[in-house]
């Protein structure tokens, strides 16, 4: 059965365009499930053109492949935790990129010695950037999820060595244009190409994944697009693009809310800092602190006229998104006025707290982004951090030597009262000590996040 070209490319317009609006979609709190619906049918819709464009040689193949995706795929998406979802993007990024690069590959040695310069080019970029980038995201992995040390691995001339392999491997792609017959060169340039991306995510500390991840989404959608050029498929060429730049364009805005920049996050030895944090931390846990209970906690918020709840990656360890909307519920029914302050970069992903804050139905006008609540904090009298640290952390605006230092923090010191609750007196991501805890209108509440809310559930219920 042949299907007339223009009903595929009919179909991949439409797929090109629930791409764009899911991307529309997603940048609202309100229309972001649209989004990753919208996106899903999308992507339904190009891969049902794609098989009816082509002959299909092996349905039992393709059959048995679409099976096991799902059978794997559909646990990994319903049990996933929100804390975990940087590594599984991690993952299903370096599954997209070895796909194009392999695709690659198969192109280059079918059609190697017709093609032209151009598209030989084009798929040797492809390829160094498909293998760098699959080398990349496992090792992004392995971080994320433990399996190896998170810190960075450092050694003299690191940068040099990384750059000199990638140069190296440029050259190779260049001379396989040239020589195309020469196809020992792939696998040379192949292996180079993994060899730096193994290096270049290596080198940098496990709390810079999350953006090292944007980067790399970013880098697997430059080579998709290189890919449908060559393929001369429309669909990847879009799509592709619409990866590329989302996925800079999200590394830009992670790297500017945490006052970092693209080369200080991929070449900047930040384990080394974050180590001399560690041991400030440590020396720094033998100041007193002040701290209360649950039950002293509702007492000083019965007497508040306003609150804002600060949540942090400690929410959604402790899944307390339900329970802070319980107390912003019972908050609200006493007459206190009740708002949430989100830092862009709080959890581990951006938009982590207001994903979980959705789940918990909290109304979307009581969600304030950072700028538009912290001049509002002189006159709130109450902040809960729940959870929350680094972006907190006042030293990022007074401490030059910090690790966070220029990183913009909710404003919460300025609030007349801080009720914190954490489980202990460690640091937050950064392994950076909080000023925070020592303020004398700080009153920390040892604990889980999930119980210690419950108990001042049970707390303002019985006042
Ligand atoms: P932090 O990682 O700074 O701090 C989280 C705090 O939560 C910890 O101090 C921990 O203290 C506490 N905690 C952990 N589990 C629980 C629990 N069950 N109950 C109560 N508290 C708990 O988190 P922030 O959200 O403040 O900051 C995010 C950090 O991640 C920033 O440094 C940011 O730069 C970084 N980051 C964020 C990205 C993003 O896109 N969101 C991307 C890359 C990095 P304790 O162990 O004592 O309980």
């Amino acid at each position: 059965m042949t299907i007339d070209p223009a009903y595929i490319l009919a179909l991949y317009v439409v797929a090109v365009v629930l791409f764009i609006l899911s991307l529309r979609f997603m940048s609202d709190v309100k229309t972001s499930r649209w989004g990753g619906r919208s996106a899903a049918l999308g992507m339904a819709l190009g891969v049902v053109a794609t098989l009816l464009a082509y002959q299909i040689q092996r349905v039992d193949l393709l059959v048995g492949a679409i099976l096991i995706g799902f059978v794997v795929g559909t646990p990994i998406a319903l049990r996933v935790a929100t804390t975990a979802l940087p590594q599984r993007t991690a993952i299903s990024q370096a599954f997209g990129s070895l796909a194009v690069a392999l695709v690659g590959a198969a192109e280059f040695y079918d059609y190697n010695t017709t093609a032209n310069t151009f598209t030989l080019s084009v798929l040797s970029a492809e390829m160094i950037l498909g293998f760098l980038t699959f080398a990349g995201s496992c090792i992004a992995f392995a971080k994320l999820q433990e399996l190896i040390p998170g810190r960075p691995f450092v050694y003299p001339g690191k940068n040099f060595v990384s750059i000199a392999i990638l140069i190296v491997a440029a050259a190779v792609g260049v001379v396989l244009v040239a020589e195309p017959s020469q196809t020992i060169l792939l696998p040379i340039m192949a292996a180079l190409a993994l060899v730096f991306g193994f290096l270049l995510v290596m080198g940098i500390g496990g709390a810079d994944m999350p953006t090292v991840i944007a980067i790399l989404n970013a880098y697997t959608g430059m080579s998709a697009a290189a890919l449908g050029f060559v393929l001369n498929n429309k669909l990847l060429i879009v799509a592709g693009s619409l990866d590329g730049s989302s996925g800079f364009v999200l590394a830009l805005i992670m790297s500017q809310a945490m006052n970092r920049s693209f080369t200080n996050v991929l070449f900047g030895g930040v384990g080394a800092k974050v180590t001399k944090a560690a041991a400030g931390a440590v020396a720094a846990q033998a100041r007193p602190v002040q701290s209360l209970g649950a039950s002293d906690v509702a007492t000083i918020l019965e007497n508040a006229r306003s609150v804002v709840i600060v949540p942090g990656y400690g929410m959604a360890v402790a899944q307390a998104q339900h329970t802070i909307k319980e107390v912003g519920d019972l908050l609200q029914e006493k007459g206190i006025d009740v708002k949430y302050g989100i830092h862009p970069v709080a959890g581990r992903m951006p938009g982590h707290m207001n994903v979980l804050l959705a789940e918990a139905n909290v109304p979307y006008d009581q969600l304030w982004e950072m700028e538009k609540i912290n001049p509002m904090f002189p006159e709130t009298d109450v902040a809960i951090v729940v959870g929350a640290n680094d972006v907190t952390n006042p030293a990022a605006r007074t401490k030059s030597d910090s690790p966070l230092y220029g990183m913009p923090i909710m404003n919460v010191d300025k609030a007349k009262t801080v009720i914190f609750i954490k489980r202990s007196m460690s640091p937050g991501f950064s392994g950076s000590d909080n000023e925070l805890f020592y303020l004398p209108n700080t009153w920390m509440v040892f604990g889980d996040a999930k119980k210690v809310l419950s108990d001042l559930v049970a707390a303002l219920k019985a006042t």
